[in-house]
């Protein structure tokens, strides 16, 4: 386990927030192409409306979109508040990034560990918008969580001498496996009582990403949080009729936000806010 201090100062903050920001700008591309089956890289940013190409100084994370005051600078088309906003949040996210003391990651120095949790966090960040936007997880990014996640456990299960690091990465092992295998089965015996797929693969997988970065413990409050959360949400949803009987529901959307409240958070002050003894945390 890490026992280090990350010093978190203004100037750390700022760095993360427009880091942060950069991310965001990329997420929003990832967004806006991938369901469309459209190069991240090619061609370049572009305006949705005129197809005007726009120039890195009208690209600037959060700045150009208040600057421009959401129009495209060619054809006045409006920029929709999704992409500052979308910045924003990930600034914000890469921040609170800077107070995470996950001792789910065993690491050697606080620099690898600051980038590996900023990269888990881009990754369930842009799940929980891609499922919540286009009820669809993508695949090729819910692999690359996957493949790090368990990569880097394993890296650390053949290289390290320490007994609890080697417990530490074998458990985060079992627990994507466990995160897999549970949702295959919920999603088998949801088809076969209600006659219709009732969870996509796309959230075994999800519960496999949470599994290799958070552990049994991590991956199980992530997962009741989600079933907890979205329960509420659909019930208020039905009897307001906001949402249809049978409606589909953006699970993935609830896992992935669980899994970064958890990994932000920590285990055990989830575990208070569960327990609605928020205060006993800090006590
Ligand atoms: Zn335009």
């Amino acid at each position: 386990m890490s026992n280090y201090q990350f010093e978190v100062s203004a100037f750390n903050n700022l760095i993360a927030f427009i880091i942060g920001t950069c991310i965001g700008s990329f997420v929003n591309v990832i967004i806006h192409r991938f369901p469309l089956n459209e190069s991240v890289f090619h061609p370049r940013s572009h305006c949705r409306n005129c197809k005007s190409i726009i120039p890195w100084y009208r690209n600037i994370p959060l700045l150009s979109w208040l600057m421009l005051r959401g129009k495209c600078s060619k054809c006045n088309s409006e920029i929709s508040v999704i992409y500052p906003l979308t910045e924003f949040l990930f600034g914000i996210l890469l921040m609170l990034n800077n107070y995470c003391q996950s001792a789910n990651l065993i690491t050697i120095s606080p620099i690898l560990q600051k980038i590996m949790s900023g990269l888990l966090l881009s990754i369930l960040f842009s799940l929980a918008l891609i499922d919540y936007i286009y009820l669809w997880v993508p695949k090729s990014i819910v692999n690359v969580g996957i493949i790090t996640g368990l990569t880097y456990q394993t890296l650390f299960m053949i290289t390290t001498t320490n007994i609890g690091s080697l417990l530490l990465a074998s458990e985060h092992i079992i627990a994507a496996f466990l995160g897999y295998i549970t949702f295959l089965l919920i999603s088998k015996i949801g088809s076969y009582i209600f006659k219709k797929p009732s969870m996509g693969m796309g959230d075994a997988k999800i519960a496999a990403l949470l599994g290799a970065w958070l552990g049994i413990k991590g991956l199980g409050l992530s997962v009741w949080l989600s079933f907890f959360v979205s329960g509420i949400i659909v019930g208020v949803g039905l009897i307001l009729k906001l949402i249809k009987p049978g409606q589909l529901i953006p699970f993935g959307s609830f896992l992935s936000i669980s899994g970064i409240m958890v990994w932000v958070l920590g285990d055990k002050l989830v575990v208070s806010l569960i327990l609605l003894k928020p205060l006993d945390f800090f006590n």
